[in-house]
């Protein structure tokens, strides 16, 4: 077996945090950093934001 460093990364979310929509007025946006964890520490690669009203369109769907 070889000793070779294996190029192991492992995506972890962090805490998510609610922020503050302008289209909804109100803070209904899930946001969550994303980090990746490498054997040479650990990188923040982005964050995810998701509003739970604008992305998610919600059951209010009037139907005739
Ligand atoms: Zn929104």
């Amino acid at each position: 077996m070889s000793a070779g460093v294996h190029p192991l990364v492992t995506p972890v979310m962090g805490d998510a945090h609610a922020q503050w929509c302008p289209r909804c007025k109100a803070y209904t946006v899930a946001c969550a950093p994303l980090y990746l964890l490498t054997p040479a520490g650990v990188t923040r690669a982005q964050f995810y934001a998701l509003c739970e009203i604008c992305d998610l369109d919600g059951p209010e769907v009037t139907r005739g």
